[in-house]
């Protein structure tokens, strides 16, 4: 029996803001970070909003990996305003922290770290949630967790319910345009991860199957136009509805070890979450042929590959994922983020111990253990092969 979980409605394409207007409601208060609120976004959403009727209030204290600090704020603020819509505005952050906002919201007893799939918090008794992503990747407006970071335990908390499904999600191409090329590369290749992960994670069904493929092929065909040309609308529309499309694919599945590892590394080195896990993508196919060749033979073929064998076909999909990576010039190992050997060797038990820990890794079709995790994180250091 599988449960599978979707956003209740998706608007999407050129002027999808413009479904704004036919939201009811009183009060609305915006969850988005400063960037966001500089580059006018704000006012745009809070135009249309304003147009039928609704008070606006705007929270744009998020931060890149929002802390435990920043949730507990936003709560107090939402019930001082009272907003019966919550609108998480901005990338996966400014959406994760509106999740968690809501649930802390409508339950003043909840902590942060204790929310859980088991409890009920009967979010939509007080408010309702849109997401609008402003990039293209991290599927934050469709998945049923937030990721929140405690600060003091340098922990990233993946804090999962269904309820926190947002019941709308706007994909206006008009945001992800003004995206710098290199956060479209980042973003896209996050994306890409989210769909292989999903299509060969324990987890995997036909729902997830049919959406993790279509992202899949949406990023070959598209991602390097979308880097190479912030005009390109076609691409950046693709772009940014294979990042949810791949979203609801991994989130009625699961990600797999490359998420584990780039959250550990990222976690303790400060670096871009989709450059990270593209970087451990490339390992983690190579580590987990030998259980699940098929299934990326599948992908291999589904983006026009030809080969004779299964194994071939995995080969030339590792090399096709090689070759997206210099197309968006993407770094193929950790030293290419500027950490050293010697730095990494300092924290490699710490990074060993908590991507061992982490629940990506038992979805992954090989689960690594301790020993494996280690050899995972030195093979991708520099692309030195090692046995497992
Ligand atoms: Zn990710």
């Amino acid at each position: 029996m599988w449960e599978l979980t979707f956003p209740r409605t998706v608007v999407t394409g050129e002027g999808a803001l413009e479904y704004l207007k036919e939201v009811e409601g009183k009060r609305a208060l915006i969850i988005t970070d400063k960037v966001i609120h500089k580059l006018g976004f704000v006012e745009k959403v809070a135009n249309y909003l304003n147009q039928v009727g609704l008070e606006v209030k705007v929270f744009d204290e998020v931060e890149p990996e929002p802390s435990v600090e920043t949730i507990v704020k936003g709560a107090e603020f939402a019930r001082n305003f009272s907003p019966d819509l919550l609108i998480g505005l901005g990338g996966g952050s400014c959406m994760d922290a509106a999740k968690a906002t809501w649930i802390l919201y409508v339950n003043p007893d909840v902590e942060v770290g204790e929310i859980n799939p088991f409890a009920k918090y009967q979010l939509r008794k007080k408010a309702r949630l849109i997401c609008i992503p402003t990039t293209s990747g991290t599927g934050a407006d469709v998945t049923w967790a937030a990721m929140i970071t405690d600060v003091t335990e340098e922990r990233k908390m993946e804090l999962p319910t269904r309820e926190m499904v947002a019941d709308m999600v706007i994909l206006d191409p008009e945001f992800p345009k003004s995206m710098p090329p290199r956060l479209a590369a980042d973003s896209g290749l996050d994306a890409l991860t989210h769909a292989i992960e999903a299509y060969v994670s324990q987890w995997r069904n036909d729902f997830s199957d049919a959406l993790a493929i279509k992202a899949i092929q949406i990023i070959f065909k598209y991602l390097q136009r979308a880097y190479e040309n912030s005009g390109d609308n076609e691409a950046k529309e693709k772009m940014h509805n294979a990042a949810t499309i791949a979203g609801i694919a991994f989130s009625n599945s699961q990600v797999g070890v490359a998420h584990a590892l780039a959250h550990s590394l990222g976690a303790i080195f400060r670096a871009s979450h989709g450059r990270i896990v593209g970087i451990f993508l490339l390992y983690s196919i190579e580590y987990a042929t030998r259980e699940a060749m098929e299934r990326y033979a599948d992908i291999a073929r589904a983006i026009g590959i030809e080969a004779r064998s299964d194994e071939e076909a995995v080969e030339k999909l590792v090399g096709e994922i090689k070759e997206l990576y210099r197309e968006v010039r993407q770094p193929t190992s950790i030293r290419e983020l500027g950490i050293s050997r010697g730095d990494l060797e300092k924290r490699l038990e710490d990074l060993v111990t908590r991507a061992a820990n982490s629940s990506c890794t038992f979805m992954n079709p090989r689960v690594p253990d301790v020993e494996d995790t280690r050899k995972l994180f030195l093979y991708a250091f520099e692309g030195k092969k090692v046995d497992f």
